[in-house]
């Protein structure tokens, strides 16, 4: 048990409503500081069989429990969190280093949404039936088993959410293995679930690395169903363990999204937009981190971005006023920095930023935007997911759609435009799974969510998340 920002967290897993501890354990570090704020639960594959067998075992009373009740008991959780949001907040702000800002006005009422919205959402889920030669057709929708859940740092709690909500409500049990750098409000979550009254075995949490209790998660048999936020080679590993025994998977993975604004669009809004994209630091899967400007405008847009940009506070992100906190871990930050020397070498202007911040030391980067990228260098194809954005121009409408388009990914693309004609046709051609015209994260749980190409496989939310966490069955009756 530890002690983070004065709340209580246990180090260990938690399986079939207990907490398990591990011979070995890992230290959780703050991105604030480099403080060690917790010592966690290191699992591997008898961890990994344990909750298995423990979601197994609880899997046929859940199942069988009436969607009201199930519904009842997801709303008791999402009031655990509406209780708890405080704690989760600054919880999650220590051990990610996202804004509590934002912690505490957005994500963690989103976190108790997710529960409510798919509590809510089952209750109206229906059953087709139709007739062929007299015979009743009947679609029914079976829950699908153990459901393994991989989640990455960057939004903990609500990326993890999004999959346990509807996994649940559906009459599934699952396993959570959230990132070994953010380990915390899991084990928070699995705290409020027991004092909503879920029974043991519903929901369980294992800790540790990923390629090690992660690992034997998703190549357990008794897994029927896996969910994985994450990178595209975590992706691969996932998909080769998935295919053993055919599990089948659903993948949301990276993106290089475009942010592309024409000279017809309100400047104030697009500044506002390109900016809004140094969000979590820059740490942020939808980030649309490709600038794509129109030549005409591009002077005066990069001139106002810049102001922009260098009057963004960057601090401790328990600060309210703070708008830009610390990246993930010291490996993520070498990383991203690797990023930043490569394109500088490469011949890249940094018209903003261009390093960490000195000033600061520890895992704060300086907000950094680049001019003068080559469309086939590093910088403008790879995901940086740090506070990094490149600006390019373009002159023509079809240029602008070839631009967007040329990523390997197609995860989301922000449209800047006046005109509804011009967003119509663009949006048309471009290959993404989510198109934002004249706003950015505006998100409804009843949308489909996903990406195309390597931006993911499938698509979760609304009822394609019921599709996913169910196997429909038809049956046909003769008269
Ligand atoms: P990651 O792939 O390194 O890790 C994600 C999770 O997978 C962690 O819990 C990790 O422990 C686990 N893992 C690692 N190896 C594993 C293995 N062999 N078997 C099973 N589990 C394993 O990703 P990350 O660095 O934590 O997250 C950043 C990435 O996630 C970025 O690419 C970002 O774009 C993406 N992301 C996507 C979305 C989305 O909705 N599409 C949302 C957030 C983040």
């Amino acid at each position: 048990m530890a002690t983070v920002a004065g709340v209580a967290v246990e180090g260990g897993h938690w399986i079939g409503g207990e907490r398990v501890s591990s011979p070995a354990t890992f230290e959780d570090v703050s991105p604030i500081d480099g403080q060690v704020i917790a010592e966690i639960a290191r699992g591997g594959a008898e961890e990994a069989d344990a909750a298995v067998r423990a979601a197994e075992a609880a899997f046929p009373a859940w199942s069988r429990t009436s969607r009201e009740e199930r519904a009842r008991l997801l709303h008791a959780v999402a009031d655990g969190v509406e209780k708890r949001l405080e704690q989760l907040a600054i919880v999650e702000t220590t051990d990610n280093g996202a804004l509590l800002r934002s912690h505490l006005r957005g994500v963690m009422p989103r976190v108790a949404h997710n529960f409510r919205f798919f509590a809510d959402r089952l209750l109206e889920l229906g059953h087709e039936d139709f007739d062929t030669r007299g015979h009743r057709n009947h679609v029914s929708w079976d829950p699908a088993g153990v459901c393994a859940l991989i989640t990455p740092w960057n939004a903990p709690l609500m990326l993890a959410t999004w999959k346990i909500a509807p996994a649940l409500a559906a009459g599934n049990t699952v396993v959570l293995k959230p990132a070994e750098w953010t380990p915390l409000t899991a084990s928070l979550l699995a705290d409020i679930t027991a004092e909503a009254g879920l029974p043991a075995g519903v929901f369980n949490v294992v800790q540790g690395y990923g390629e090690e209790v992660g690992a034997a998660l998703v190549a357990h048999p008794g897994v029927r169903r896996i969910s994985f936020t994450g990178s595209v080679p975590t992706a691969r590993h996932i998909s080769a363990a998935a295919a053993a025994h055919l599990t089948p998977l659903s993948l949301e993975l990276g993106g290089k999204s475009p942010l592309v604004v024409f000279a017809d669009a309100d400047l104030d809004l697009a500044v506002d937009l390109a900016v809004e994209q140094y969000d979590n630091a820059g740490q942020v899967c939808l980030a649309g981190t490709r600038l794509l400007v129109e030549e005409s405008i591009a002077e005066e847009f990069t001139a106002r971005f810049a102001a922009r940009a260098g009057a963004l506070t960057q601090g401790d992100p328990r600060d309210l006023a703070t708008d830009i906190g610390p990246n993930i871990h010291p490996e993520h930050f070498a990383r991203i920095d690797g990023f930043v020397r490569r394109a500088l070498d490469a011949g890249a202007t940094a018209v903003v930023g261009g390093g960490p911040n000195t000033d600061l030391g520890g895992l704060y980067y300086r907000p950094t935007l680049f001019t003068g990228v080559a469309a086939d260098s590093e910088i403008v194809n790879e995901e940086v997911f740090g506070p990094v954005l490149t600006l390019q121009t373009f002159r023509t409408e079809e240029q602008a759609v070839e631009m967007a388009n040329s990523t390997r990914f197609g995860l989301s693309a922000t449209l800047v435009t006046g005109s509804e004609e011009r967003a119509a046709r663009v949006t048309e051609r471009l290959v993404a799974g989510t198109v934002w015209v004249n706003c950015f994260f505006v998100r409804d749980l009843k949308a489909p969510f996903g990406g195309s190409r390597q931006s993911g496989v499938g698509r979760e939310g609304g009822d394609w998340s019921f599709d996913f966490y169910c196997d429909l069955k038809n049956t046909v009756t003769a008269p």
